[in-house]
Formats: structure tokens, sequence, C-alpha cells
């Protein structure tokens, strides 16, 4: 188990937590981690060159300490950087030719204008949003995390990222619209019209003129929709929302005999070298682009099948997860004590221990989420199971985000056997046909603490 430090950071232990919370790292504003500064890019288009992916990877290892990660909403990390070295690290990225997305997050789809299933293509409509919003004098001032989701729909929609603003497309009598709804996930978020494109542009802008009155901290929740003038009928509930991401490890049709070669990253990181010779790889074949993907992966499209296979064979060589049932794929995790000088445990550690005591637990259904503190950045959005690290220990939230208040703590040294007991309870009641997060939904949030809890 690669686990040089011990699991658990005791509260004497635990730096004052120098990372700045709400506030979104950039290339202008590092934040400052467990192992030096974070970058966060946002690329604009969504997918990079596979030598522009290459060269900003060669610049991680130069500049940082040439780790990169992909986080759970599809952006890139750069970690371990000084402050002598985001200067260069800038200039390199910059010189890579790369556009990058800056000030308000405005996400769609990680396979938008490619997926089969989508009903359009949302990039268009996320490129207008950003538009208008750069052309607003005075700027608008808007919340650091304050994220706008346009979704096209498709194999690869964004219903279970939270978002401030979203809006959905639909086919309604043959004509494209847009459900718009405020705050939370697609199942959770507050809906409130169907609208043409142009109204539904009218509408995230009238949105965010109203948060920008109401202050800089303001978020989609504080919006009243019966306070907006709204030329579309309203909506009354979200249609079929999916309530998890689709995994991007394994192959994804594409049509026309194409396919997608999805790769998950070990730990939701990946080190220059192995990144570079993927990129190597793909260029080779004669590919564009790489997409970044949600749920800590990469999308490489357009290959016919046998040769998304071969790349998929080469890339699980690099350390890449390949593989649709791997038990790794179902876990969420935050850089923990490896990176972060918020982290109270090893989250790398803690996952090895569920893939090797729990593994009925991951079969895909609900995302563990080990949070090494409650910020929860791995995961933002509510799941069946986090382990949130606190000074009283493992922190067991049932159904909920990282930051909800914990049904019971594991003590640190108690968590190995833990994890065992509650692999021992899913292998004894899991029914079956029953999904792990079913059958932790009919035990409930008392009886797995109770087992988690239970002295050795
Ligand atoms: S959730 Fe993890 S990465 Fe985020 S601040 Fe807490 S310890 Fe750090």
């Amino acid at each position: 188990m690669p686990n040089a430090q011990p699991l658990f950071r005791l509260a004497e232990d635990q730096p004052v937590a120098s990372t700045r919370r709400g506030v979104c790292p950039s290339l202008s504003k590092p934040m400052q981690t467990g192992d030096g500064l974070l970058v966060r890019l946002r690329p604009a288009s969504g997918g990079l060159e596979p030598k522009v992916f290459a060269a900003i990877a060669r610049a991680a290892a130069l500049y940082g300490n040439g780790i990169l990660e992909v986080t759970a909403r599809g952006n890139l990390q750069l970690r371990g950087l000084t402050e002598d070295t985001v200067s260069p690290l800038t200039e390199a990225v910059f010189a890579t030719g790369i556009a990058l997305a800056t000030g308000l997050a405005v996400e769609t789809p990680p396979l938008s204008g490619l997926d089969r299933h989508e009903i359009t293509d949302a990039r268009p409509l996320a490129g207008r949003i950003r538009q208008a919003v750069a052309a607003c004098e005075p700027a608008l001032r808007l919340a650091a995390k304050l994220s706008v989701i346009v979704d096209g729909g498709g194999a690869f929609d964004l219903d279970a990222i939270v978002a401030d603003i979203r809006l959905k497309a639909r086919r309604v009598d043959g004509a494209l619209r847009y459900a718009l709804s405020l705050g939370g996930t697609a199942a959770s978020a507050r809906p409130v019209a169907l609208l043409s494109e142009e109204d539904a542009l009218d509408a995230v802008m009238d949105i965010l003129q109203r948060l920008d009155r109401i202050g800089p901290t303001a978020r989609g929740r504080d919006i009243n929709p019966s306070d907006l003038a709204l030329s579309g009928p309203l909506l009354l509930s979200p249609e079929n929302p999916s309530d998890t991401l689709r995994r991007p490890a394994g192959l994804h049709e594409l049509g026309e005999g194409l396919v997608v070669a999805g790769l998950g990253l070990p730990f939701c990181q990946v080190k220059a070298a192995d990144l570079i010779a993927l990129c190597e790889k793909v260029e080779t074949l004669g590919l564009s682009e790489i997409r970044l993907a949600p749920e800590h992966g990469l999308l490489i499209p357009g290959l016919p099948r046998e040769a998304a296979r071969a790349l998929l064979e080469y890339a699980a060589t690099l350390g890449f997860r390949v593989r649709p049932d791997d038990p790794a794929n179902a876990i969420a995790l935050c850089a923990g004590t490896a990176g972060c000088a918020s982290a109270y445990y090893d989250t790398h550690a803690l996952a090895d221990l569920f893939i090797e005591k729990a593994p009925d637990l991951l079969d895909g259904s609900f995302d563990l989420h080990l949070s090494a503190c409650p910020k929860g950045c791995a995961h933002p959005a509510a799941t069946a199971l986090t382990l949130s690290g606190a000074s009283l220990g493992y922190g067991l939230v049932v159904n909920g985000p990282a930051s909800l208040s914990p049904a019971a703590y594991i003590a640190a040294n108690d968590v190995a056997s833990a994890v065992a007991r509650l692999g021992s309870l899913l292998r004894t009641e899991k029914n079956a046909g029953e999904t792990a997060r079913a059958c932790l939904t009919r035990l409930g949030a008392e009886r797995i603490a109770a087992t988690l809890k239970q002295e050795t």
C-alpha cells in the first residue's frame, strides 16, 4: 500500500488551513496546498491538441512537481508550483497557444458536438453566454464559484453536477428548447421555465445581473424565479434527470463505426511523463484532440474500435484506468495529506483499503467519496457514502455532501477494521441483483453507522 505517511493526521499536526476556500485557483490566482501552489486551467474548447497537452505536461514537470489532475468537473490542475515558478509556467502555458476560459465558469458536456445522443451541441450557446458576460460594463461581480451549465444532453450529460444556473436542451414538438433551473443537480434544482435559445440567453443574463446586484457572494439559490420576466412556459419538474455521472473509463460508441477511448486517472492524478507518453501515442494515431472529462478522466474521440482497444491497452501500461468495471472508478477522492494542507487523512491509502476490504461496495452504483476535510473538492454533490476528515476522526456522511454533519465518527486507529466490517455487511446483506447503493439506502444511516462504530 503506498502509504509513506500516517493514514490519519492528528489534530496537533493539522496545519492551519492555507487553502483559500471559496476562491478558484487559476494562473493568476494560484492556491496554496500541502505540496505547494496549485493552478487550475479551463481550456475554452474543452479539448486539447495532443502536442499542446504534452507541452503543458512538460511545463508541469519543469515548474511544478509533475503531478496533473483532472477534477470532478473536468478541469485540469497542475500541482507543486512555487512563488518563483508560477510566472515561467504561465509563459510556458500561453506559449502553447491554448485558449483558456476565464471568469464565470460556463460548462458543457465533454463530448459536445460529437455525442450522437445529444439533442444539440451546447458549445455555441455557452460561447454566447461567455461573450455577453465579457461585454458587461462594468464587469459583473459574481461569486468565484458561480457556475452555469449548458447541457445539450447525450451520453455524457452533466445532470449530476451542481450548478447555479442550468440550461438543459429538450426537444419539444420538434423545436429546440432549454429547460432553465436554478441551484443543485438536475434532480434537485428548482425548475423555472422552458425557453427558446434566445430567451434562455436573455434569462441567464437577467439572472447574472440580479446576482451582481445582490452582491459577490450571491448564488443561484438566492434568485426567486417569480421575480424573473420569462417568456416561456413554467417548468414543473425535471425530465428524467440522471443522478450519477457517466464514468470515462472504457470504450464509448460515437456512431459511424467510431468510438471514444475513455481513460480514468489513477487517484484522479497522472504523472507528467505518463501523460506525455499518452499524448505522443495519440498524435501518432493522427487524432486531433483529447477532451477532459468530469469524474477525473480523459476522452479520446474518433477511433475505429480496434485502434481504440489498442490505445486502451497502451494507456493501461501507463497506469490509466481503462476498465469500466474497475472498482477504483467508483471512488472519488481528493489529494489528501499527500497534497493538501487542509487534509486530515491519506485518501489514497484509504481508497486502497476499500478496494481490498470492501469491493462489494464499489459496484459503480454510486461514488464513494473520500474527502480529507469537509470541503469536498473531489465530489461537491451529495453521494450515498462519504468519509469526511475531521479532528474527531473519519466523519461518516450518508446520503449527503462532505460538508453535512456526520452520522458518526470512526476513530483513526479503527478505520481498517471499520472498512472490513462495512465490506462484510455488504457481502451478507446485499440481495441478488441489488446494487450497493440500493443496499445502503435500505440499511439506512443508523445501521451503517452502528456497523462502522463497533469496537474491535
Ligand atoms: S477536500 Fe481534500 S483537497 Fe479539498 S480542501 Fe479538503 S483536504 Fe484539501
